[in-house]
Parts: C-alpha cells; sequence; structure tokens
C-alpha cells in the first residue's frame, strides 16, 4: 500500500507516468481535473461554479477543491493507496491536505516530481497534434501519422489543441511557476519529494520510482 502525490508542470507528461504507477500499485486516482471534468460534464452546482475559472485559465478556489477531496479521502475504500494528481496546486491546499490526512490518520508515502526544462516543454507541446474527429493523438517528432498531418485512423486533417498554443501553455506555466512551483520547498523539508527527470523514457522513470519505492518499504518491514 502506498500513498503518493504526483507533480510536474503542465505538459510534463505526467498522465503515462501516473497510468503505469496506478495500474503497478492497483492505486484509487484521485484527480481533480478528472473530477471538475465529470462535474461539468454532468452540469451539476459543483461542474457550474468550476467551470467559470478553468474556462479563463484560473485555479478553481481552493475552499472548493479542499472539500472534494475530503469527500474522497474520507469516504472512498482505497485498500492499495491512492494517487493524488493535480492536487495540491497551491501551499495552502498542501496546508490543508496536512490537517486532511493528520484528522483521518492517513500517512503521505511519496509526492513524486516530473522536472522537465521549459524549453523541453514548450518543444513538446509545440509538437502534440490531435484529430478533431476521433480524439486521435500524435506527435510530430515521436508519434507522427503515416501521411503528414493526416489522421491514421479516420482521415481527417490533424490541429493543435487550443491549450497547446503558445500563449496558453505559457499562460499555464505562469500559474504554475506562481502557484505550484513553491510546494516543491515545502515537500523538501518534509523528506518527501522524490524528483525524477521527465526527459527521459516514461519506462526508465518508472523503474526508477518502483525500484526506490520498493526499497522505501523494505526497509520500514
Ligand atoms: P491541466 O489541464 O493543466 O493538466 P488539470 O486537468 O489537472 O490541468 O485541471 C484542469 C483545470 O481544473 C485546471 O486548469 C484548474 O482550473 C482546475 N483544477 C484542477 N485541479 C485543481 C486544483 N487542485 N486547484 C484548483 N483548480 C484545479
Ligand atoms: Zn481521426
Amino acid at each position: 500500500m502506498v500513498n503518493m502525490l504526483i507533480m510536474g508542470k503542465p505538459g510534463a507528461g505526467k498522465g503515462t507516468l501516473a497510468s503505469k504507477l496506478l495500474e503497478h500499485y492497483r492505486l484509487a486516482h484521485i484527480s481533480t481535473g478528472n473530477i471538475y471534468r465529470e462535474e461539468i460534464a454532468k452540469g451539476s452546482a459543483i461542474g457550474q461554479e468550476a467551470q467559470k475559472y478553468i474556462s479563463q485559465g484560473e485555479l478553481v478556489p481552493d475552499d472548493m477543491t479542499n472539500g472534494i477531496v475530503y469527500d474522497i479521502l474520507k469516504n472512498h475504500p482505497m485498500p492499495h493507496g491512492f494517487m493524488l494528481d493535480g492536487y495540491p496546486r497551491t501551499k495552502a491546499q498542501a496546508i490543508a491536505l496536512d490537517e486532511m490526512l493528520h484528522t483521518l490518520s492517513i500517512k503521505l508515502d511519496v509526492v513524486i516530481n516530473m522536472d522537465v526544462d521549459d524549453e523541453l516543454l514548450m518543444i513538446r507541446m509545440a509538437d502534440r497534434r490531435v484529430c478533431p474527429k476521433c480524439g486521435a493523438t500524435y506527435n510530430v517528432t515521436t508519434k507522427p501519422p503515416k501521411t503528414a498531418g493526416v489522421c491514421d485512423v479516420c482521415g481527417t486533417l490533424l490541429i493543435q489543441r487550443a491549450d497547446d498554443s503558445e500563449e496558453s501553455v505559457k499562460n499555464r506555466l505562469r500559474i504554475y511557476n506562481r502557484a505550484t512551483r513553491p510546494l516543491l520547498g515545502y515537500y523538501e523539508k518534509t523528506d518527501l519529494l522524490m524528483t525524477v527527470d521527465g526527459a527521459l523514457p516514461t519506462l526508465t522513470v518508472f523503474y526508477e520510482i518502483v525500484s526506490k519505492l520498493d526499497g522505501i518499504n523494505r526497509g520500514h518491514h
């Protein structure tokens, strides 16, 4: 059983690594971004409130996000542990999370930070393409379609996602640097921080994390 946080700049490639870890450790996935997307799709009160912020590229207010996470930690059975993904995103959220974990007697084992150079990030985002019809994703350098600019699956012309535009990526990086980066220092002090190199292949990073975590667990038992 392991309880982890996963952090990283927007576009750092957290998604692929997260899914490998979730499967390997059979963790409950608590992704605040996914939760908000589901609530918006349902048209719930929470979704409608959150959308005001999300559509502006801003963070949803801390009280709302903290409340959602507390509810899940308290009521959701997680026999193999959990992965918090996209939360905490501010120092106030990190402090609120500490209080929740304390109240619920839950121990956090590790904070994984995927570190990627801003420049590499900008290049990666600029290389991403998506099919507007079927949703298939490509990358012009690492995963190009068979015919340049055309979807392999359905033949539609590929586009760049609106939030992969240079302006949007820069804005998300600005928010990250202002609100989220300070969390790294916060977790460094608690000795929980494990920084991994996001420029390496996902599998390499995955095995590094697993061997470190298994080492830690062996030490404890
Ligand atoms: P990204 O699209 O940057 O990967 P997510 O999918 O995690 O981000 O979240 C989408 C949006 O949901 C964020 O831009 C933000 O508006 C909102 N959101 C998600 N998690 C949080 C959080 N912990 N605190 C505040 N807002 C959040
Ligand atoms: Zn397609």
